[in-house]
């Protein structure tokens, strides 16, 4: 049993056709093992048969709110041919038993509006057909006559449309067809124009009729759950295929080591960028940094010292950059790629030597270096005018050519691309030489 609260989450829960995260594990577990059964076999319980409530009830209430608005207006229409085409007599008979009808359908109607609890929807569909049924069948009996028995059959019809198109819980179902078989018999026994047995060979013969009318809609309900729990299988599976997907896709672009971006997702970044908004590209500026004496540091403190200072680095790098705009990347073993987006020569050089100097700050060790005994790196900067069409091949090439200028004139620096290479060595801006070999 839940309430009107929950079933209205469960609503929200299926027509955003999402799993309930918290039941999510269990749901699926039985989603399962419902599949793995005979079809005749499923029966829904716990987590799924809420879901599957949720999933149908707007579509259940809709065709019910619509047979009771229909039943009404037949009900007005076939009294108002009454009273045109009958003795004035006999439509009048049947005015009063008539006019149950139409107020006990608004209020089913009123109440399958919205969703309530469970009991409260059962209950009002229940009595409100039990309503329309006596309602029709004492049409016939106070016309009585050949009506009689005509609006008996007529309410057997009017329970079976009920019966196959109400998708509803079995028991209700049941209730609804033991119902009128119930009245039928009733007033059949009651009827002054046949005898017992042919009232109940009658009833027996529509019972018959109506048990395969329920065993019809019971078949057409868990034919509907089925489709309902592949739909609830597929969704997942689509689910957990995303994200591996997602998950597959973060590991092709990350650097295992450092958790940074890799090579791949850099040159990716930069050809989208590139490609799609020109506007972030103006001023666009390259770092190349490089770690010095790298090699001597694994040589010396061995190479799981080297992966850590690795990850150091790259923390060091990311921290010093803007995070919502700026990319970091590591380009190859111990270089790290940053792309600077809308900065000038003079910003992107600042953001460089911030870098330089924090790595050196950090006062990571490295007895091999011939410059320090910590850390340190060179950094090439490039960067592309907003006049200029460079493509991030020829910057990157232009940062790499300044980073080679920087290790070849002292490391520990930072060196900026220009047709006459300028650069800044401890924020003092020097022109170095172009050395004959690297
Ligand atoms: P330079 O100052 O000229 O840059 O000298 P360097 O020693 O830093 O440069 P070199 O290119 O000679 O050496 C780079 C070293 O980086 C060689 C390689 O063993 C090391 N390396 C590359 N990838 C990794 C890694 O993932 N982990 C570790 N520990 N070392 C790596
Ligand atoms: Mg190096
Ligand atoms: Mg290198």
């Amino acid at each position: 049993m839940f309430g009107r609260k929950q079933l209205k989450q469960r609503l929200i829960v299926a027509d955003r056709m999402h799993l309930d995260v918290e039941d999510a594990p269990a749901v699926a577990a039985e989603v399962d093992r419902l599949l793995a059964m005979r079809t005749r076999d499923i029966r829904l319980k716990g987590g799924v048969k809420l879901l599957f409530r949720a999933r149908i009830w707007s579509q259940t209430a809709k065709i019910i709110r619509a047979w009771m608005v229909w039943v009404a207006l037949l009900d007005v229409l076939t009294l108002a041919l009454n009273m045109l085409m009958l003795p004035t007599a006999i439509a009048e008979s049947m005015l009063l038993p008539a006019a149950i009808i139409p107020p006990v359908a608004v209020v089913v109607v009123f109440l399958w509006r919205k969703p309530q609890a469970p009991w409260i929807q059962g209950a009002s569909l229940i009595a409100g057909m039990f309503l329309i049924l006596l309602s029709v069948a004492l049409v016939g009996v106070s016309a009585g006559g050949e009506f009689y028995e005509r609006h008996l059959n007529i309410m057997l019809f009017v329970a079976i449309t009920a019966v196959i198109i109400f998708g509803i819980p079995l028991a209700w179902t049941v209730t609804i067809a033991a119902m009128a078989l119930g009245l039928y018999l009733t007033f059949q026994l009651r009827n002054p124009s046949i005898e017992f047995g042919s009232a109940v060979a009658a009833t027996l013969f529509f019972a018959s009729g109506i048990f395969a009318t329920v065993v019809a809609r019971r078949i057409m309900t868990i034919l509907a759950q089925k489709t309902f729990l592949f739909e609830l299988r597929d969704r997942r599976r689509v689910a957990e295929l995303a994200k591996a997907n997602d998950r597959l896709e973060l590991l092709a672009k990350t650097d295992p080591l450092t958790g940074i971006a890799n090579r791949r997702w850099m040159t990716e970044t930069l050809d989208h960028l590139w490609g799609s908004d020109k506007r972030c590209l103006d001023g666009a500026a390259m770092l190349m940094c490089d770690i010095d004496y790298f090699k001597k540091l694994n040589d010396h403190l061995g190479h799981a010292e080297g992966d850590r200072c690795l990850v150091k680095v790259a923390t060091i790098i990311q921290e010093s950059v803007r995070r919502d705009c700026d990319q970091v990347a590591r380009y190859g073993g111990e270089e790290f790629l940053v792309l600077l987006p809308a900065v000038d020569e003079e910003e992107a050089i600042s953001v460089a030597e911030r870098i330089r100097k924090s790595v050196e700050d950090a006062g990571l060790p490295n007895p091999g270096s011939r410059l320090s005994r910590h850390v340190t790196v060179s950094i090439g900067v490039a960067v592309q005018a907003s006049e200029e069409a460079t493509s991030p091949e020829q910057l990157q090439r232009q940062a790499d050519e300044a980073l080679y200028l920087a290790k070849a004139t002292g490391r520990n620096r930072v060196l900026l691309y220009g047709p006459e290479p300028t650069g800044l060595k401890h924020g003092t801006l020097m022109t170095p030489r172009r050395p004959a070999t690297r």
